[in-house]
């Protein structure tokens, strides 16, 4: 069976361009969505996403505010900067990137964002919101998996669906998502028994572990449809570093339907959907 790569980068394009008409429009009416996004510390993955998201942010024509706090900021400060950004109304997004120092206690600084603006979708307000099916600001990257899945299969009712991962930035909000799209959903992690037979029932596997190639050719489903949420980085020979998923990419060729490769799958879905979100606060704060 040939085995087809779905190209994450091409379609967060896509993605991209339809936020950016969209912006555009809404600048007719004066509208300019804004996202702040919040840096404490020089993580250096962290930096590298920071400057992506506000590169990405003005290419679509929005506002971008960049918040860049020394690593020893106290949390008081954190929160006061949080509280001004969910007064100002050129701001109708507001990331806080993790992770923050230890010394910062993530969810109360995560807590504080105004749900509204929360468009990362990590408020426990927009967590319950999806839970219970209401409409909620997503989590990016389990929406990027979706967007993906409903591109290249249509319509998911009815699909056996595994996740591996449980995490509340990924592994839950995935499975609302798939529930919502009437998909039998198991939930696999590390306490999971028999994990390769779990995800050899799925028809489409998500796999958000953050381990290694972990997942083997033979635990996947002939046919399936593989997402691979994984961003692992392994030495190369010349000492440098390359990044791989959490699927064994070759073992999974020959077998899978259809795979996302790590990178560009997932990962340029992420920045797009967050794109996406902030134009749809903004939208709902202006009331159009
Ligand atoms: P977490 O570490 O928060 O969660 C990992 C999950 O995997 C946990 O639920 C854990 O189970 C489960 N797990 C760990 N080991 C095993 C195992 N041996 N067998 C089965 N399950 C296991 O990670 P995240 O959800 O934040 O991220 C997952 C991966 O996705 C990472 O590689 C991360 O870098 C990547 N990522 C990629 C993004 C993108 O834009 N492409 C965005 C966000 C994350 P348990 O709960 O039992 O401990």
């Amino acid at each position: 069976m040939e085995t087809k790569i779905i190209d994450g980068k091409a379609i967060a394009a896509e993605l991209r361009a339809v936020v950016a008409t969209e912006v555009a429009a809404l600048a007719s009416q004066g509208l300019k969505p804004g996202l702040a996004v919040v840096l404490v510390g020089e993580n250096p993955a962290s930096q590298v996403y920071v400057r992506n998201k506000a590169a990405q942010t003005a290419e679509a024509g929005m506002a971008s505010f960049e918040h860049k706090l020394p690593v020893e900021t106290p949390e008081a400060d954190l929160l006061a900067l949080v509280a001004r950004l969910n007064a100002d109304p050129a701001v109708h997004g507001i990331l806080v990137q993790l992770p923050l120092p230890d010394h910062i206690d993530s969810m109360k600084v995560l807590a504080a964002i105004d749900p509204a603006k929360d468009v990362d979708g990590f408020h426990v307000v927009n967590a319950g919101r999806l839970a219970v099916g209401l409409d909620a600001l997503v989590p990016c990257t389990p929406l990027g998996c979706i967007i993906l899945l409903k591109r290249v299969l249509g319509n998911l009712s009815g699909l056996k669906a595994v996740v591996v991962g449980r995490s509340n930035i990924v592994g839950k909000p995935a499975a609302q998502l798939l529930l919502k799209e009437d998909c039998t959903v198991t939930i696999a992690h590390s306490r999971t028994r028999d994990l390769p037979g779990e995800c050899r029932t799925a028809d489409i596997l998500i796999a958000a572990v953050g381990r290694t190639q972990m997942i083997k050719g033979d635990w996947i489903k002939p046919g399936a449809t593989v997402i691979d949420v994984g961003i692992n980085r392994i030495p190369k020979e010349d000492g440098k570093t390359r990044l791989v998923g959490d699927v064994d990419f070759e073992e999974a060729q020959g077998v899978a339907g259809l795979i996302t490769p790590v990178p560009g799958g997932v990962g340029p879905m992420t920045i797009a959907c967050l794109l996406q979100n902030t134009l749809t606060a903004a939208k709902r704060q202006a009331g159009v």
